[in-house]
This record gives structure tokens, sequence and C-alpha cells, in this order.
């Protein structure tokens, strides 16, 4: 078993640096994959940081230089780089795509995510490596290996969605920050950020959707003993767009002067949204008090009591009742 998972890293060494090869020095690499990374701003030094790759657009190139170069169908398939068909024909996973190697702390490649450079076709956007081995989707966070030590040295780590948000940061000169890669948070990869800092900052997308089904995962960085801050970014913007469009300096001031404390953020969007009924505002009331009841140090637990309370307009003494009942249940 450890030999099948050194099989798995060896292989997925070579498709890196395959891919890379391909964006850097073949034809198609150039005008179609680096003239992608380009249009988004990336520089070349970045994507050689990230190693980044390209996979031509055809049915099994990648496949049949694996083989050639001696290595085995078992692990190209199980570490999905490679798919096999019922009638045995293999092709290329990330055929035509942009590929972006997924790390591990130690830098060792566990797996890939692959771009299609078009969203208008019928292709979903991002397609990922499957379960193996090396790679586990809910314990892994995207640029881990690169952010470790600026995560320390802040004391601080920016959580953001996806790949580019990372890459484009990097490129901006903010370095101490990750992507979860489009899943919703996870007990696991919680606990890899705190082995480094206990402070995290949401970078989520601005949209509106996705803002109210990322409170349950936030919730969880509560429980943990972390403390979290939520940016949000004006007019759809993403991190990569929006630090494209204004740059690394003013990004900074942006998150300085926006972020909020996340059970502040959670009681404004709640109430927002339950207006004036008061049954909504009753349940409002209930969820926030749950979300406090995961901090595990009763004295900041009972300033987000006090900060609350007045947010809500409701009694200290009512709110501190329900948080001990919560408590009480949960022991
Ligand atoms: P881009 O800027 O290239 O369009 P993004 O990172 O802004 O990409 P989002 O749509 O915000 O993309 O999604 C965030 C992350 O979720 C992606 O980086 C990717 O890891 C993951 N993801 C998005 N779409 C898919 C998909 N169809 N299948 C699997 N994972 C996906
Ligand atoms: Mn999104
Ligand atoms: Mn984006
Ligand atoms: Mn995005």
């Amino acid at each position: 078993l450890k030999d099948d998972r050194e099989s798995l890293f060896i292989v997925n060494e070579f498709a890196r640096n395959y891919f890379a090869a391909t964006l850097f020095e073949q034809q198609e690499g150039i005008n179609v994959g680096q003239s992608y990374f380009k249009e988004r701003g990336f520089r070349e030094e970045t994507m050689q940081k990230f190693q980044l790759g390209y996979c031509l657009d055809q049915w099994d190139a990648f496949t049949k230089a694996a083989l050639q170069a001696g290595y085995q169908m078992e692990y190209l398939e199980q570490s999905g780089l490679t798919i096999k068909k019922e009638e045995g024909k293999a092709f290329d996973r990330y055929k035509g795509r942009v590929i972006f190697p997924i790390h591990n702390l130690t830098g060792r490649v566990i797996g890939f995510g692959g771009r299609v450079l078009k969203t208008d076709v019928k292709a979903a956007k991002y397609v990922n490596s499957p379960e193996s081995l090396i790679y586990h989707k809910s314990e892994t966070l995207y640029g881990i290996y690169f952010a470790k030590s600026k995560i320390r040295d802040e004391d601080n780590c920016f959580l953001a969605e996806g790949y580019t948000d990372v890459i484009s940061l990097h490129q901006s000169g903010i370095e101490n920050v990750v992507a979860s890669s489009g899943t919703s948070l996870t007990t696991e990869q919680i606990r890899l950020i705190s082995r480094f800092t206990k402070n995290i900052t949401v970078l989520y997308d601005g949209d509106a959707a996705g803002i109210k089904a990322s409170l349950r995962g936030i919730d969880m960085i509560l429980e943990e003993g972390l403390n979290v801050k939520i940016v949000l970014f004006p007019d759809g913007n993403d991190p990569d767009s929006y630090v494209r469009s204004v740059g690394g300096t003013a990004f900074k001031e942006y998150v300085q002067q926006n972020q909020k404390d996340f059970i502040l953020f959670k009681t404004s969007i709640l109430l927002q949204d339950a207006q004036n009924d008061p049954l909504k505002r009753a349940e409002v009331i209930r969820d926030i008090v749950a979300s406090i009841a995961k901090i595990p140090d009763s004295i900041k637990a009972s300033v987000f009591i006090s900060e609350t309370s007045r947010l809500l307009q409701m009694d200290e003494r009512v709110l501190n009742a329900e948080l001990n009942k919560i408590k009480r249940k949960s022991l």
C-alpha cells in the first residue's frame, strides 16, 4: 500500500512535468494554454511557481506518452489522469484544459484541477482528480504548500473559493491564502489551517446564494476555536477579479476596511431576511445564539452576546438564558 501511494506520487510528478512542458514548449501549449493564462493576467514566473500546465486537445496524447515512458495503466487510472471506457479505450481526463497541480503540505503533487478555456461549452468548468490513496478532497486546501510560512508570519489565513483567487493574490504579493476549491468547508481543512494560525479571514465570491450556503461551514470554524472574519467583494467580483482590478495595496486596504466579524455579519444578513416578521426574528435569534454556543472560549462568547444583543434588540439576559439552554443540551 505504501508502494502504491508512492507510485501515485511519481505518476503525478511525471504528469505535472509533462503538462508544464506542453505549456512552455509546444506550439499548442503556447498558443492556447499560455495565451489563456496571460489573458487572465498571470505572469510567466507565476505559471512556473504554481507549476501550471496544459493538456493537449487530443484524446490520449498524455496517456500514450506516460505508457511510452513506462508508467503503468493501473496508476494512471487510479490517479484519474487517464479514464478508461468499458470498451477498453483510454483517454486523457484533462484533454484541452489548462492544468492546476494540487500540492500537499510538503509540496508533492496529490492531484490536479483542469479548467476548460471557454465556459460557453457544455463541459464542466473545472474537472478535478477523483479520490485516491493520496488525494482526499475533504482534507485538501489548494495553495497550502505555498502559503504555510506566510500564514504563520502574518498570523492570519485568507480563505478563498478557487485556484485562481490563490494565484492572483500571490502574484499581487498576498501569500497567506488558500482555497477550499468549491467544496463546503470541512473540519479537516480547518484543522489544517489551525496548525499555522487561529485567525481566518474568509474571502468569498459576492453571490448571495453562495454566502447563505456557506454560513454553516463557517460555524465549524468557530467550533474549532478559531476567529473568523468575512469580507465580501463588490459587484459580483471574486478575490481574483478584484485584486486584478485594484492591485495588491488597494486590495489589502479594502479588506481592512470591509472585514466583518463573522457573528455580526451573520446576524445582519439573517436580520435583513427576516425583516419585521416576529417568528422569523425569533428563529434568527436562536440561530445566532447557537453559533455563539459553538465558541469554546466563554469570555469571547459573552462579548458576542452583548454585541449581538444590540443588533438583535434583545435583552442580554434572554440571550444568555438561551445560550445556557443550548450548552446544557449539548453536554
Ligand atoms: P474562474 O475564475 O476560472 O472562472 P473560479 O475559481 O472563480 O474560476 P468558481 O466558479 O468561483 O470558479 O468556483 C470556485 C472553485 O470551485 C473553483 O476554483 C473550483 O475549484 C471549484 N469548481 C467550480 N466549478 C466546478 C465544477 N464544475 N466542478 C468541480 N469543481 C468546480
Ligand atoms: Mn463562485
Ligand atoms: Mn473567478
Ligand atoms: Mn470565483
